[in-house]
């Protein structure tokens, strides 16, 4: 007899699905800690802003009616804060929305898509789901994208050049005028992909780091993307978006679910983009945070990637599974970097200065414990 899932898409017969961060609940029932902290998956420690929450709480009295499918307002407003217009805007449910419809609106099975080792892992999966060629190109030498090598990485067959600015989950960026550089060698068959989740961290803690949406009208085959999950502290809620040209936009568009980001994210996302004291504040916290980490890791003799996003991925010293579980057994959960290759490093989320200093105790015992100190 035959077997329905045999007949997957070839792509998707061979996928490992992403692993997120492990949930505090999970650590809780799995190791018996009661006080778990999670400093995995780059959430914002201050959470969203009290008028996000209020804004979107308001939307439950009509919870029974559809959300605004076009995102009207959101929209407009995105459109505003970027100096484009509205139709060069593509809703998403988190940015993986957009990034995961260029590459069902450009990529068929046979086609190459080129990034970054190091690099975000919905890439290589989205790209693997479509049945693509992932073209992984070596970084450079700090871990950083190497957009010389990138480049010339892009054959006739390329359909979607993906750069994480700043990276996750190393941290690390790519300055103004080398992506302009970059941007200028994507030849037209080719979509380029930023992806600028760590955007407002990156600004505040790197003057030349570049704003890619400024130059949009320059570029056709440019996509943009953004989120609410990280500084705006809405990961739950699910609300991202793309900005390209109206041609892009258009087919991107075309495949996005109907009513895809729900109305108490539209309404929590406008809320935010309006709180500008709850985002000042988120950043200061993080460059404290990130001030606090860097010293704590030096003291210990341990080395990090400079980051200029909300995360710091250090050198555990050594093979970093076992460092990783002694701090699980404390009730700290950090994100391993194996699957990232990166297997003597852990990612760290920048949390409140409590979490952090928590972080920096249970390390002191796991790298003991590990006989590493
Ligand atoms: C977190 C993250 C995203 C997007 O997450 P969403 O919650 O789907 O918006 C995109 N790219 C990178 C590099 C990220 O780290």
């Amino acid at each position: 007899m035959s077997d329905i899932t045999d007949y997957a898409a070839a792509g998707v017969r061979g996928l490992a699905p992403y692993k997120p961060g492990k949930p505090v609940a999970e650590l809780q029932r799995e190791y018996g800690v009661a006080d778990a902290i999670k400093l995995a998956s780059n959430e914002n420690p201050l959470g969203a802003s009290p008028r996000a929450r209020e804004a979107a709480a308001a939307t439950l009295d009509e919870a029974g009616i559809y959300p605004d499918g076009g995102g009207f307002a959101l929209r407009g407003r995105i459109a505003d804060h970027h100096g484009v217009a509205a139709e060069q805007v593509t809703l998403g449910n988190g940015s993986s929305d957009p990034l995961a419809f260029a590459v069902e609106v450009f990529v068929t099975p046979g086609d190459e898509v080129v990034y970054s080792a190091h690099a975000f892992a919905l890439y290589p999966l989205l790209t693997q789901a479509a049945g693509a060629r992932g073209v992984e190109v070596p970084t450079t030498a700090g871990y950083g994208h190497d957009l010389e090598a990138m480049a010339a990485a892009i054959t006739d067959r390329t359909r979607v050049v993906f750069v994480a600015n700043p990276n996750n989950p190393t941290g690390t960026r790519v300055g103004a005028s080398a992506l302009r550089n970059f941007l200028e060698r994507v030849p037209g068959h080719t979509l380029a992909v930023v992806d600028e989740a760590y955007f407002e961290y990156a600004r505040d803690l790197d003057s030349d780091y570049p704003d890619a949406s400024a130059w949009l009208a320059e570029f056709p085959n440019l996509l943009v993307t953004r989120t609410f999950s990280k500084l705006h502290g809405l990961a739950g809620l699910r609300v991202g978006y793309g900005l390209s040209s109206p041609a892009v936009a258009d087919l991107l568009n075309r495949v996005r679910p109907p009513f895809n980001v729900n109305a108490p994210a539209q309404a929590a996302a406008l809320a935010a983009m309006d709180d500008a004291e709850h985002l000042a504040a988120s950043l200061e916290a993080n460059r404290e945070g990130m001030a606090q980490l860097e010293a704590g890791l030096r003291e210990r003799g341990l080395d990090w990637i400079p980051s200029v996003g909300n995360f710091l991925t250090f050198d555990t010293g050594g093979d970093a599974g076992e460092v990783h579980e002694a701090l699980l057994r404390q009730g700290v959960i950090l994100r391993p970097m194996g699957e990232y290759g990166l297997p003597r490093h852990l990612r760290a989320t920048i949390g409140r200065t409590a979490d952090n200093e928590r972080l920096l105790t249970a390390l002191d015992r796991a790298l003991a414990e590990t006989g590493r100190r």
